[in-house]
Parts: structure tokens; sequence; C-alpha cells
């Protein structure tokens, strides 16, 4: 645990008695070398009534974390920020009104940190809090050994979940759970297309739709990473390149078009996401990865009575559901790759490259 000794500490100590902490960081925005492995942070100390401190065992990247290195528009950072939006641990300490959980509890942590007090999170909808913040874009993250954060964004796992599968596991399937089951309603004799295979959303939706006995429709530019979807469960895959997914997937149902379509892509699927949406159809979004603005035909918007469901992170109550799941043993998230905090910027750089089959995990303490 160490964080080594240098001008100033003694065996990871400074030299006023704190423990310093190991940490990935940025102090400004802009491409990955602006990433830094810091090894002196100041140990977080001072916790609310309702806080707890977290000692982190693993973290794991969302695309998120790589806006959030380029920068995001109204979104300002006190360097060095921590960054890292996923994170599994151990509870350290706990604030005086705590009593959901003690130290030595192994637990999984929601990024999504609201203020428990507005219309909304009375109504149990946290994440349209208007003062929502996300830990390690608004708040510092979990790419550290420790965090404060408060005790309602964490539950308790069992033993039998190892840390690096929990933190692969929670913002992804608490995004995908909220997109699925609760904004998308779907159901067993539903047919659901799921774009970008490989992402942790994307499996993450692919293992709730076939959990819920649905049929999923999953693309990819890779036949590698579309075979292996097929391992997980996929019942059709469509290698998007060269092709309008929207017209295979009218040619493969005779017309009929998909229920459901999980599209996070934004500006480059939009027009394919609809052409493959039949009647009634739902078409539910998490994010737009490849440009926000897109273009919708508000003559067939009505004419199918389609709906587009926005959809962000998850509330309470999802969260106490995913948790559940994960406890169980289900819905365990692929791990594509797992590296060292020292080692980050490359974990960060294996996550902008595209290339990856599930999460990417990082080894914090
Ligand atoms: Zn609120």
């Amino acid at each position: 645990m160490a964080a080594g000794a240098r001008a100033g500490t003694i065996r990871g100590h400074n030299i006023t008695g704190g423990y310093l902490v190991r940490a990935l960081t940025i102090s400004a925005h802009g491409g990955l070398e602006r990433l830094e492995y810091r090894t002196d942070l100041p140990e977080p100390e001072t916790l609310g009534p309702h806080d707890v401190r977290v000692r982190i065992a693993a973290a794991a990247l969302n695309h998120l974390d790589l806006f959030v290195v380029e920068g995001l528009p109204g979104v300002t950072i006190r360097p060095p920020w921590v960054l890292g939006t996923d994170g599994a641990g151990t509870v350290d300490r706990v604030g005086t009104a705590v009593t959901a959980v003690r130290p030595g509890d192994r637990v999984i942590i929601n990024a999504g940190v609201s203020d428990g007090t507005c219309e909304y999170c009375l109504d149990g909808e946290q994440p349209l809090c208007p003062n929502f913040a996300v830990l390690g874009e608004h708040r510092p993250g979990m790419l550290a050994e420790l965090i404060v954060l408060p005790a309602a964004n964490v539950r308790r796992i069992p033993d039998s979940v190892p840390f690096d599968v929990a933190a692969a596991f929670t913002l992804a399937t608490l995004t995908a759970w909220r997109m699925i089951v609760t904004r998308a309603r779907v159901r067993p004799d539903d047919q659901v297309l799921i774009w970008g295979i490989g992402g942790g959303v994307a499996l993450a939706a692919l293992q709730i739709v076939k959990h819920i006995g649905a049929t999923a429709w999953v693309t990819s530019g890779s036949d590698d990473k579309l075979a292996r979807a097929r391992e997980l469960g996929a019942d059709h895959t469509i290698n998007y390149r060269g092709v309008d997914v929207g017209r295979a997937i009218r040619a493969a149902t005779g017309k009929r078009g998909v229920d459901v379509v999980v599209d996070s892509v934004g500006r480059d699927t939009w027009a394919q996401s609809l052409g493959a949406l039949g009647r009634r159809g739902r078409l539910v979004t998490c994010g737009g990865t490849s440009g926000p603005i897109v273009e919708t035909d508000v003559r067939r918007l009505f004419w199918n009575q389609w709906s587009i469901l926005g959809s962000t992170m998850g509330n309470d109550a999802e969260f106490d559901e995913v948790a559940a799941q994960l406890t169980m043993g289900r819905l365990l998230p692929p791990i594509d790759s797992t590296f060292d905090l020292a080692d980050g910027r490359r974990a960060f750089e294996r996550l902008a490259s595209g290339a990856q089959f599930g999460k990417i995990v990082v080894r914090v303490s």
C-alpha cells in the first residue's frame, strides 16, 4: 500500500502524518498525454454524517472518462482532478448517521450523486435531479485509492464477486437496465437491435435482453466481435460496414422491423435505427458518441407511433435491482483487459482505440 518514499515523505506518509493517495489525474483538458499518475495526493479525511469512505480495489473505464479528459461544456475541474466513473472496494470509514454499511463491507459504487431533496429525488428518480453530479466528472472519481461519497451510492456485495468484476459491472449494467427494463419495457416477445456490441453498455444490454428472453440483434464492424456476441446469446448479428442496417433488418424480418433499438452512437446510426424500427417501436438512447445532432422525419414518427426515449444512468431502485443481480452472479460483464493504476494511460488508450470487447479494468489497490 505504500506510495513510495520521496523527499518529505516516509513510506507513503507525508510529514504531517496523513496517508498519501495514489491516483490517475488530469490537471488540464486535452489528449491522453494529459493523464498523470500521482502518488502524492492528500488523504480525503472529512466525512459528512451520511458519507462513507471507500478504499477502491478496482476501477473500470467508461466512454465518459474520455469525454472528461477532453473537457465537457459547463464542467470545470480542479487540478489535480481524479478520474474514474466506476469502482468497487471496501468501506473504510462511515459517517455518524450511516447504518446501511460498516467498515470492512465490500461494495459497488453508483457514480451518480443526487441531493435527495428535490421533487425528482423524492419521486425516486435520482438521475433527473437538477443537482445530479457524477463521480469522476463533477466530483472526484474512483481512479484513486480512497474516495468519500454518500452512503446512498454504495451497495454491499458478497465475497464471491471479485472486485474487478464488480467494478466492471456497475455503471454499464445500471445504465442498460434503466434503458431496457424501465424505459423501453422490453418483453420476452420483443426483438431488440443493439448497436456496437463490444462496448460496456451494449454488452450489458445484450445480457439483459437475453435475461428477459427477448430476441437480440447486434451490430459491429468486427466479425470477431460478432462471433463473441453469439457466444453470449446474440440471436442475429450484422456487420454494419457497407450495409444499411435498417434495410437489412427490414429485409430479414419480412418488412416488420424490430420493436426496440438501443442506440448510443447518435449521428452515424440514427437514420438506420429508425429504418430498423417497426410500428409502435421504441428507440432508447443514452448517448451520442459519434455526434449529438440527429434528424427525424416527424411524419414517420407519428404514423408508426414510435417512442423516442432518453435514459441516463439509473435510480436508487434500479441500483438495488442490479446489485441483486450481481449478488446472484448474473449479468457478469465480459472483461477485455486489466491494467495497473500506474499504467492507467494504456488503459485509456485501449478504450480510445475502440478495439475492446468488454470492460477495461484498472487495479487500484
Ligand atoms: Zn434531487
